[in-house]
């Protein structure tokens, strides 16, 4: 989305080699028009595998997954809610999920209720990185027996692994930007 890259190149820092910082606009600041417009995208690409129910995990994940949500005709927008350790409870389903930007594990979790058997789910989150947060919410959806239309991220980082790893299991994955290296704090972007 030339827009998105644009505003990467723009307001984005590299941290050493890995991390992407782009809190001037998309998760500490939040650019509205911009949020909007990806949701756009997300949702015109996405339209006819007819989601039910927009899928992210907290905090960073939501407002993309409400812009894409509202997009798509105003769906509901279930995040998963992360917590330190497993709660053993039926009313929940739960993923174990290691944290590429906070080096921790935690786990994730969703009320069944929120998630109804059969729900066709979209995927959202503002990065894709190791995958392993995408994979959380995906095995939560297996838990519910909710198909996974795809996974729709704002930024690839192309040098991880995460977005290989979902398309190479089938999946279907948008990303509305790929950066395909940081290099002395500089951001270079994949070309489309
Ligand atoms: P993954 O689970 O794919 O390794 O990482 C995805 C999650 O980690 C996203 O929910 C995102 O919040 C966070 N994340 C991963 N890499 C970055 C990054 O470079 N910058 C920021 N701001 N968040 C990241």
């Amino acid at each position: 989305m030339k827009e998105l890259g644009e505003a990467i190149l723009k307001w984005g820092k590299g941290l050493g080699n890995d991390i992407v910082k782009v809190d001037m606009f998309l998760n500490h600041r939040i650019d509205t028009g911009l949020m909007f417009r990806m949701g756009e995208e997300i949702a015109a690409h996405f339209a006819d595998e007819r989601p039910m129910t927009v899928l992210t995990v907290e905090a960073s994940g939501i407002a993309l997954a409400l812009t894409a949500a509202h997009a798509l005709g105003d769906l509901p927008v279930v995040f998963a809610k992360k917590s330190g350790t497993v709660v053993q409870d039926d009313e929940t389903a739960q993923a174990k999920v290691y944290s590429f930007t906070h080096k921790t594990e935690s786990t994730i979790r969703v009320e069944k209720r929120y998630l109804p058997i059969h729900s066709r789910v979209l995927i959202v989150d503002d990065f894709l990185a190791d995958g392993q947060a995408a994979l959380g919410m995906i095995e939560i959806c297996r838990q519910l027996d909710c198909p996974v239309c795809g996974v729709a991220v704002g930024i690839e980082k192309g040098f991880q692994p995460g977005g290989r790893m979902l398309r190479e299991k089938g999946i279907h994955v948008l990303s509305l930007a790929v950066v395909e290296k940081i290099e002395n704090g500089t951001i270079r972007l994949r070309d489309d």
